[in-house]
Formats: C-alpha cells, structure tokens, sequence
C-alpha cells in the first residue's frame, strides 16, 4: 500500500507550528531559523515518537492487543509518550527499563507514574531480555495480548511517521510562503532522521537534512547504519527510492568538544548554554540529553557556517523531552548555573 494511504491511529495535534526564531536569528545574524514544534504533539506532553506511535499502535489495535510493552532508560521520552498512547486508547501500559528504582520518581517517571503504567526496573541490563520474556509471559497468563513497541520506536513500520511529517512541513511551507534550506534534528534510535532524509527525497523537497547524533563518535551513529536502515524502511514501504552516504549529514562537531558532549545523557555546561540562550531568547524549552545538544550544534553550525551558510534559512525540529529537565540528576547539577543565571530576591 502507498505510504500516504497506510492507516494509522490518530494521537497527536497536526500540523504542529512552525515558528520562526526572530531574536536568535537576530543574535546570529546570517540566515533566518525556524523551529518546528514537534514537542507540542501529545498526548502526555507528546514528542517525536508520537508520529511513530500512530503507525505502531494502529498495528497494535489491529492484532486486537490489550497492553503495549516499551523499552528504555529510567528517563525514556519515549516510554512516557507510549504510555500516554496507550491509556488513550485503552490499553495498558508497560514499561521495561534499563537501570534501578532509586525509590524517587521524577522527570518522565511522574508523569509514568500519574498515567498509571506497570514499570518493571532492570538492573542487570544482561538480563534485559530474559526479564522481557518472563514480564511478557506474565500478562499473557494473565489473558493480555502485548504488543511489543521497539526502542524509539523506530523500526520499519514506525519509521513512516517521519517520512509523511515531510508532507507536512511541504504543506506548510507552501501556505506561509517559507523558504527553507535545511532541517536539523537529532538521531537517537534513527526513525527521525531517516524518516526524513526518505521524506524529504520521496516527496522532492527543497531542504536536506542534518543531523547532530545523541552520543560523540566512536559510539554514535554512523553514515552507514542510517543508510542501512533507511534503505530498509524505503524497501518495507515501496518508496522505490535509495539512499546513499551523500544524503546522510551527521554533524559530529569539533572533535575536541563535540555537539553530544561527552557521552549520551551525560549533562554539560555548553548544552546547558543552548539550552538557557533558547530559554531566555525565545521562550523555548530544550532538554539536557537530545535537544539541547543538537541546539547548540545548530547554534555552531550557523556562527561558523558548517553545513549552513550565511544567508541559507534552517528550520529545527523540537523533538520534546524537556520534562528531562525536572529530573533530580539534572536540577541538582543545575542549581549553581540557574542562580548565576537570574536574580533572585528574597524578602
Ligand atoms: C527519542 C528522542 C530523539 C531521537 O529520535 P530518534 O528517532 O530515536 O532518533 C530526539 N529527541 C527526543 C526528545 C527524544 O525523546
């Protein structure tokens, strides 16, 4: 079936805004910068795995499951928004997460909390998989079918989300008459970016897009695995189109100080630079582990004309996570530069 027509479950708010960033456009002073608020989606606070989530739990309805089961770190975005997914429709939400209940929850973990989720913590992350089974088994029994969502989301079927978000945006640069040279969004599990790189060729868009990864090289993601698995996803939908290295842009940044600081979810005062100049600019809330660090390779990238040049127009998209902010990790390692960063009075 054509990807345009591929059923899909309605839970997020469409088109999200595109909005232009006019104080730091004026700050930079080169091209104009965009954002796309792909961080106002819902449900429960919604983010980028929403659009995957509408593909995934379609399938889910269809095979006549009654829980869905997720993946991820204690802090997963992506939990949060599947378990938001899931109440929604009337399933029940399960949660299996890599590393231990520290007996407080916070960030991601109220709002799983509030929604009511079953939350298994798994602190040998070698037993990830046999407790996996075992948690399965246990509904089972219990008379549930489980639908398993993949980490992120982002498998071939999830994948479609981003590819028709490029529609969208087409859309929408049409009616408000926008010119747009690049996209720049993050790349964790991948069905974001190579969703859009496919989109943007699929539907012959005028921008290319780039991509700072969640984690510095060795470790992060390479040309090569998305090309791997966008040619793998264009294959699953029949788009009939192949994607080569030349279409995969990762901007790793500076070797010696790289976008995705020193490794994933590790917070570090240059994201938290990105992510207050984004505040106190515009209004706009970056998390410590995926936004704030794409941001501030945005921020680079623009100032020092890599990948976009001067006068070249680039649009960013806000993947959500900002609840990130809110958890205890990050607002203890935050309170010094906080304070520095307004005036407080006290009476
Ligand atoms: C999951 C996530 C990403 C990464 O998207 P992928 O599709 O996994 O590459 C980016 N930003 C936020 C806030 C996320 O939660």
């Amino acid at each position: 079936m054509a990807i345009e027509n591929l059923k899909k479950v309605n839970l997020g708010h469409y088109p999200t805004p595109i909005e232009k960033m006019e104080n730091i456009t004026k700050m930079l002073g080169k091209g104009t910068l965009y954002i796309k608020r792909d961080d106002k989606t819902g449900p429960a606070f919604g983010g980028n795995k929403t659009r995957k989530l509408e593909y995934l739990l379609q399938e889910a309805l269809d095979n006549g499951c009654t829980a869905v089961m997720t993946f991820g770190g204690t802090q997963t975005n992506h939990g949060r928004t599947t378990v938001g997914a899931a109440v929604k429709l009337g399933l029940k939400p399960i949660l299996v997460l890599s590393g231990e209940d520290t007996g407080y929850l916070s960030g991601n973990l109220t709002l799983d909390a509030l929604m009511g989720a079953d939350i298994y913590f798994v602190k040998d992350s070698s037993k990830l998989q046999e407790v996996t089974n075992d948690v399965i088994k246990k509904y089972e029994q219990k008379g549930d079918k489980v639908y398993v969502v993949p980490v992120g989301g982002s498998n071939l079927l999830g994948a479609a989300g981003y590819i028709m978000s490029v529609k969208e945006i087409l859309n929408q640069m049409k009616e408000d008459n926008l010119k747009i040279d690049h996209i720049v969004c993050t790349v964790g599990s991948m069905g974001t970016f190579a969703g859009l790189i496919l989109g943007a060729k699929y539907f012959n868009a005028p921008f290319d897009i780039i991509a700072v990864p969640v984690s510095p090289a060795p470790i992060g993601q390479k040309e090569k695995d998305v090309v791997k698995y966008a040619n793998e996803v264009s294959e699953y939908h029949g788009l009939g189109i192949t994607i080569t290295e030349n279409d995969v842009k990762i901007a790793y940044g500076p070797e010696e100080a790289p976008y995705s600081g020193e490794e994933y979810n590790k917070p570090d005062p240059i994201t938290r630079e990105a992510i207050i100049t984004a505040a106190k600019l515009e209004g706009i809330m970056l998390d410590p582990t995926y936004t704030g660090k794409t941001f501030r390779g945005l921020l680079d990238m623009v100032k020092n004309e890599k990948y976009i040049k001067s006068g070249e127009s680039a649009m960013f998209i806000h993947t959500g996570g900002a609840m990130a902010l809110w958890t205890k990790e990050h607002l203890d390692d935050m309170q010094e530069q906080l304070r520095n960063n307004c005036n407080t009075t006290e009476y």
